[in-house]
Parts: structure tokens; sequence; C-alpha cells
């Protein structure tokens, strides 16, 4: 099967973004990544798949650590510099901690883990992240991605 149809067959799956936050040497790394989602209540549990060739691999694995970062839509600044699509340019990045784990200011939510299991599948790595805290921001809405492009809500009124 071409390659270019699987991607735009997963691109049709609206999805929020989120940045991958982890720490190693004492330096935070962040990585855009949409391929997230919750798994388990009891315990709370989730998931993210990181690309082999992504240099934040091995420091969540070192670390044993990661937030998820949640973006608001005015954060598609973000969203870039985190894939490395902004590279020339100087966007400000402030990060924070919540319980102890890199997360950045101004994502409407950002939950704390700790890696509990990891399974290569492919080319990827699913790191299950059992969530250590979380805090949300209720005041702001979701940047989305959908094929390809960055999109925001429109509340339908019937
Ligand atoms: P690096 O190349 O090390 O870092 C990426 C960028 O982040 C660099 O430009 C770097 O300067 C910047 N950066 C890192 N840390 C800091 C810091 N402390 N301060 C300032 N800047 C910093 N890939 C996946 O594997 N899984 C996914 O689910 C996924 N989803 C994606 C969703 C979207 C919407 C997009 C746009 C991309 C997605 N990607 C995903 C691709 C992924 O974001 C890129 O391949 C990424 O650049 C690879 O990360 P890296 O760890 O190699 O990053």
């Amino acid at each position: 099967m071409d390659d270019r149809l699987f991607r735009n067959a997963m691109g049709k799956f609206a999805t929020g973004v989120t940045v991958i936050t982890t720490e190693h040497d004492k330096q935070e790394h962040g990585m855009t990544a949409n391929a997230f989602m919750s798994v388990s209540l009891e315990p709370k549990l989730v998931v993210i798949s990181i690309g082999e060739k992504a240099r934040c691999l091995p420091k969540i694995k070192e670390s044993g650590i990661f937030g998820v970062n949640i973006l608001a839509e005015d954060q598609q600044d973000y969203s870039m510099v985190f894939a490395g699509q902004k590279k020339d340019e100087v966007v400000e990045v402030t990060f924070e901690r919540l319980a102890g784990v890199p997360v950045l200011q101004g994502a409407i939510a950002q939950i704390s883990c700790d890696v509990v299991s990891e399974y290569v599948e492919g080319d990827h790595t699913l790191f299950i992240g059992k969530v250590r805290d979380i805090k949300l921001d209720d005041s702001k809405e979701p940047l989305l991605f959908y094929a390809g492009n960055y999109r925001s809500l429109e509340t339908i009124t019937v």
C-alpha cells in the first residue's frame, strides 16, 4: 500500500494537538504529537506514540517521565516549534513544573506521567504513562489538526 494513502487516511481523523515534554540532563525537551489517547481510568493511564527517529525517544526512555500538554488554539506557534517547523524564528517557550515533570505554560491541559510500560511496534514506540497529576485551564479552546492543517472549534447551534 502507498504511504501517502495511509497518511491521508489517518489524517482524516481530526485530533487535538499535544506537545510531549520530558527532561534529560536537566534540560527540558518537547515534541509535537497527536498520537495520544486515554487508556484506563483505574489506574489512570494514557498512551503516546513516538517515532523511532525522534530525539525525544531516548530522552523519555532514560528519564522515565513525560508530560502531555494539550495545546490551546492560540498555541499553534508551540506546535510548529516542537515539530521543527520554525527553526529560523525565535519563539519564546515557557516551561513550568507539574509534580516534578516539565510542562508548557498556557496549555489547556497539563498531564504529568511516569512511564510504566513501553512497546516497540513497527517504527514507533508506544509509551504507557501512569498519571501523576493534572492541571486544567478551562478558559481557552483547543487547537485542532485535520488533514495536515490546523483548525479551531466552531460551536454549531441547532
Ligand atoms: P527535535 O528535532 O529534537 O525537536 C523538535 C523541535 O522542538 C526542534 O526544532 C527543537 O528546537 C524544538 N525544541 C525541543 N526542545 C525545546 C526546548 N526546550 N525549547 C525550545 N525548543 C525546543 N511524531 C511522532 O512521533 N508522534 C506523533 O504523534 C506525532 N504527531 C504529530 C502531530 C503534528 C500536528 C505534527 C505537526 C507533527 C507530529 N509528529 C509526531 C512529528 C514530530 O513532531 C516531529 O517529527 C518532531 O520534530 C520530532 O521530534 P524530535 O524529538 O526529533 O524533536
